[in-house]
């Protein structure tokens, strides 16, 4: 039976020559699986990272759109692809949280040595990966 991914959303990231895709633990440990590769690290906060072997970040996108994950569930450097918005939106940033969508994030330690980390009031949800949303800068009344 192949394993099955949670609602969390994956992050590909680059890091020198090595291209990483974090998630939750959970999320990493049976991508690792599907791919038959090992590797998989512990970020710490439950977050866990793998580098599926590809040398682009758009590989990466590929391999997980061909593993069944949505567009909405992929992130790049912290970017959701679906949700990226053209420019010309001047609206203000909100932080949501990658678990459960809930946009009730808070930062979770002092700016010191760690990255930072936020928690979801919502969910619970502990890590360094959230996903920044534009808002528009007025909202429109009526529906349609
Ligand atoms: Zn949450």
């Amino acid at each position: 039976m192949p394993c099955k991914f949670s609602d969390a959303f994956f992050n590909i990231y680059q890091e020198g020559r090595i291209v990483y895709i974090e998630s939750t633990c959970g999320n990493i440990s049976c991508l690792a699986e599907q791919l038959e590769i090992g590797g998989v690290e512990e970020e710490g906060d439950g977050i866990c990272r793998v580098a599926p072997g590809v040398k682009k970040k758009e590989e990466a996108v590929t391999l997980l759109k061909r593993l069944g994950v949505p567009e909405t569930k992929i992130a790049v450097e912290n970017e959701p692809l679906q949700l990226e918005v053209e420019s010309g939106f001047s609206g203000r940033r909100v932080l949501v949280c990658p678990v459960c969508g809930s946009t009730e994030i808070v930062v979770a330690n002092v700016a010191g040595l760690m990255p930072t980390l936020y928690r979801c009031l919502r969910c619970g949800y502990i890590g360094r990966i959230v996903l920044e949303v534009e808002l528009p800068a007025g909202s429109k009344d009526g529906s349609g």
